[in-house]
C-alpha cells in the first residue's frame, strides 16, 4: 500500500533538476492530504492537514518531505458478496472475519483490487440448464461436472461455456474468399471461392446429418463484409461468427497454390503462436487436436499427399474465440490435386469425413 501511494506521488511531485535538499527545505512542514488514492490538497502544518483530513473519508496525510504515510483513515481492504461491496475494513484480519458471515464473499485489496481471500465461485455447473453447484476453480466445477450426464460449466463473470456435454454443438464453416475476391485462380480459370463454397456446402449438409448445428459464414458467392474497406475487416467479420453463435467450433476451407505446378498436397494449421502482435488462439491445444483429426480425415477422403499440421498465425485463427482450424484441402496448381477438388465425388468424400472428424474431435475432447 505505502509503496503503490509512494508511486502515486511520485507521479504528482515532479522536482525536475531541483535538489533533493532545496525541495525538502521548501517542504519541510507540508503535508499532502488524499481521500483514497485521489490527491486533494497540499497544506502547511501537521495539525492543519490533520484537521482538513478528519473531513473525509478514507483520508489518508503524507508528509512530503520523505515521502512517509503519516495518518490515515484509508480503508485498505473491502468485503464482496459476488460482485456487490459490503463493507471497508483497515486490516485483512477484521476483514476476512466479516466476509466470513457471509455466502459467496471475498476480500480485496483496495490498493489493486486483487483478492487476498476468497469464498467467491467463479464457476457454475449446470444439468441441462438447471444450476447444480458453484465451484471456485474451473478444475473443481470440471471434476463434478463430469459426474453428470448433459452437464456443463459455465464461468459466472460472463456467463459463457467453458465446457460442455450437453448443447448440441455449434460449429462455424467458413468457406475461404468469395464476392470481389476469388482467392488462387487455377489455369484453367477455375476459382478457389467457388470450390471453398462447394466443400463448404456439402460439409454443411453432412454434418447436419450428424446432429451438429452449422452457422455458415457465406452460403454464397459473396463478400461476408459487404462494407469492409480491407481484408482485416473482412476477415474480422468471418471470425465475429464464432462468438455471435455461440459456436463450440471453427473451421474454414481454403485452396493452395504455389508457383510450381509439381507442389501438391493437403496442409492443415491451427495457431499457437504470434510473432506479430501478440493475439494468440485461446484454444492453441485445443485447435492443434482439431487441425490433426481433421487433417487425417481429408487425407483419407482426397488420397492427397500429407504435407502436414502446421502452426499458423492466420488472422482467422488467431483473432478467433474458439478452437479454430483452417484447411488448405490441394493445391489448385497441380493438375492431379485440381482434378480430385473439382471431382464431386471427391467433394462428397471430403464432406463424410470431415463430420467423421468432428465427432472424433468431441469424443476426444468432451466439449
Ligand atoms: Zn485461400
Amino acid at each position: 500500500m505505502k509503496n503503490s501511494m509512494s508511486l502515486l506521488l511520485a507521479g504528482l511531485l515532479v522536482w525536475g533538476t531541483v535538489s533533493v535538499a532545496a525541495a525538502e527545505t521548501n517542504t519541510a512542514n507540508q503535508y499532502n492530504v488524499f481521500q483514497s488514492g485521489r490527491y486533494l490538497k497540499t497544506i502547511t502544518g501537521y495539525e492543519q492537514a490533520y484537521a482538513y483530513a478528519k473531513l473525509w473519508d478514507h483520508a489518508s496525510i503524507v508528509r512530503i518531505a520523505g515521502n512517509v504515510w503519516v495518518w490515515d483513515n484509508y480503508p485498505k481492504y473491502r468485503v464482496y458478496q459476488y460482485d456487490r461491496m459490503l463493507r471497508e475494513y483497515e486490516t485483512q484480519q477484521s476483514a476476512v472475519e466479516y466476509a466470513k458471515l457471509w455466502d459467496h464473499s471475498s476480500v480485496r485489496s483496495v490498493a489493486n483490487n486483487s483478492w487476498v481471500w476468497d469464498n467467491y465461485p467463479k464457476y457454475r455447473v449446470y444439468q441441462y440448464d438447471k444450476l447444480l453447484r458453484e465451484f471456485r476453480t474451473f478444475q473443481d466445477a470440471l471434476v463434478y461436472a463430469k459426474l453428470w450426464d448433459h452437464s456443463s460449466v459455465r464461468q459466472i463473470a460472463d456467463n459463457q461455456w467453458v465446457w460442455d456435454n450437453y448443447r448440441v454443438k455449434t460449429l462455424v464453416l467458413d468457406p475461404g474468399h468469395g464476392g470481389s475476391d476469388p482467392g488462387a485462380i487455377a489455369a484453367d480459370g477455375t476459382q478457389e471461392k467457388v470450390l471453398t463454397l462447394a466443400y463448404g456446402l456439402k460439409t454443411r449438409d453432412e454434418l447436419l446429418k450428424h446432429g451438429y448445428n452449422v452457422v455458415m459464414v457465406r452460403e454464397t458467392d459473396v463478400a461476408v463484409d459487404p462494407y469492409a474497406t480491407d481484408t482485416v475487416k473482412e476477415l474480422q467479420a468471418r471470425v465475429d461468427f464464432s462468438k455471435k453463435s455461440q459456436a463450440h467450433l471453427y473451421v474454414s476451407l481454403h485452396a493452395n497454390s504455389f508457383s510450381n505446378a509439381n507442389t501438391n498436397g493437403t496442409e492443415s494449421y491451427y495457431n499457437s503462436t504470434n510473432k506479430y502482435d501478440g493475439s494468440v488462439n485461446p484454444f492453441p491445444e485445443q485447435s492443434k487436436q482439431l487441425a490433426s483429426v481433421l487433417h487425417k480425415h481429408t487425407l483419407q477422403a482426397m488420397s492427397t499427399a500429407d504435407r502436414g499440421v502446421k502452426d499458423s498465425d492466420f488472422y482467422v485463427l488467431r483473432k478467433n474465440t474458439v478452437p479454430a482450424v483452417l484447411i488448405e484441402i490441394g493445391f489448385l496448381t497441380n493438375l492431379t490435386d485440381l482434378a480430385k477438388m473439382k471431382d464431386e465425388t471427391y467433394q462428397s468424400k471430403f464432406a463424410e469425413e470431415l463430420a467423421s472428424g468432428i465427432d472424433e474431435y468431441f469424443a476426444i475432447v468432451g466439449r
